[in-house]
């Protein structure tokens, strides 16, 4: 791999060096006022980044996966029933951690490569009268196939079946690069991590609670201590933290936030489609189609290339990784081989995409596939030179 090229891979992403450079802190005392300092200032941060007034932000050292075991265990209790669709590596491995609590997951499944399906939710709430169904899980972007889920649309299901389940949801790889909207969607709690769209090293999980998921802590019983929203929630508001916390890590997410409200929240999402729309594309021209079954489901994060038929999409990221030192992601769990990914979010422009296009080209090129050199590529630039945003040409 190439320190000089950016990777491809959806998350970690490319560092920006004005982060590399807020992380690169000396050492202060967590229990001074120089750290309370650095610290108030992320809550509101990162609020307007996931869109909500009325929850509380909470940020554990720790990833994304940690995210997902916080939501679960400081609001439901051993034996509670949730409801969750497997359709991708990502809501499969959430499940997964729901059993190995001793939830009960009544589980759906859905194609690797449709959405979370919202019609489905909604007759399986509307058919738990008793209301035992104590939350629904969401995966708004699956990482694994490039699918976006409508979670607006469970928003709707769970209302229209009047079911008082939490809705728990997923955003580690849309949060701060795809619309997100924490309190107009009505989610209870909202996981990401830092190394996807803030553009930071991994090692914080950032999750928003509501005021009803806060209730739901107040009788949760599964296990929990280190990812305990209550000791958060208790301490932070006077700048403490329940142990060590990673400072740099939050040194650097404050100059994420300068820098997501510099570009402007909205900008950020129309710079990830237009990424993204460059990237289908260049897919599209040279025959291939995306994991995603249709349209409204693309991610503007990742995209997820179908390989043909005996074609492993493992060797081509292997191939590009050693031969042009640029990392694409590879197939996971039931695509596994099947496709390989082109990560497009954090610290991306259009000419960084278009270099990692031609680097594909060059990849399945050597390997053998039919695919003009270069088709790709213009119909990227033919996309990107039509829709360069005014903030981009004034600069
Ligand atoms: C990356 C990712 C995760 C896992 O996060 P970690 O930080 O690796 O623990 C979970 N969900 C989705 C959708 C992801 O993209």
């Amino acid at each position: 791999m190439s320190s000089q090229n950016p990777v491809f891979i959806p998350g970690p992403t490319n560092i920006p060096e004005r982060l590399r450079h807020a992380c690169n802190q000396p050492t202060i005392d967590h229990r001074s006022a120089s750290f309370a300092a650095i610290f108030a200032p992320l809550f509101p941060g990162v609020k307007k980044v996931l869109k909500t007034e009325k929850g509380e932000v909470i940020l554990f050292p720790a990833t994304g996966t940690a995210g997902w075991e916080a939501a679960i265990s400081n609001t439901l209790s051993p034996g509670d029933k949730v409801l969750a669709c497997r359709h991708g590596m990502f809501s499969h491995k959430w499940i997964d951690m729901c059993q190995r609590h001793g939830l009960d997951v009544h589980q759906l499944t859905a194609p690797w490569g449709a959405g979370a399906p919202a019609a489905e939710f909604q007759a399986a709430l509307e058919a738990d009268k008793g209301h035992a169904i104590k939350a629904v899980l969401v995966t708004h972007n699956e990482t694994a196939t490039g699918v976006r889920s409508d979670v607006a649309a469970v928003r709707r299901a769970m209302d229209a079946a009047k079911h008082p389940a939490l809705l728990l949801v997923d955003g580690v790889s849309s949060i701060g690069s795809m619309d997100f909207r924490m309190d107009e969607w009505g989610i209870d709690v909202a996981v990401t991590g830092s190394q996807k769209g803030f553009m930071l090293p991994a090692g914080l999980a950032i999750v928003g609670v509501s005021p009803k998921a806060l209730a739901a802590m107040e009788t949760a019983k599964l296990p929990r201590c280190f990812l305990d929203f209550r000791d958060m929630l208790t301490l932070n508001p006077k700048g403490g933290f329940p142990y060590t916390p990673p400072v740099q890590l939050l040194f650097g997410l404050g100059e994420s936030l300068k820098m997501i409200e510099e570009e402007g929240l909205e900008n950020v999402f129309a710079r990830h489609h237009r990424l993204a729309e460059g990237v289908r594309r260049a897919v599209a021209a040279w025959g291939f189609s995306l994991c995603a079954k249709s349209p409204d489901l693309y991610s503007e994060t990742v995209s997820a290339v179908m390989m043909p038929e005996g074609f492993d999409g493992t060797k081509l990221v292997v191939h590009a990784a050693d031969k042009y030192g640029v990392a694409f992601g590879v197939g996971l769990g039931d695509v596994a081989g099947k496709l390989f990914r082109i990560g497009h979010l954090g610290s991306l422009t259009d000419v960084m995409a278009l270099s990692g296009i031609a680097c594909a080209e060059m990849a399945m090129a050597d390997l053998g596939l039919s695919i003009r050199l270069g088709s790709g590529v213009a119909a990227a630039q033919d996309y990107y030179r039509g829709t360069v945003p005014a903030m981009q040409k004034a600069a």
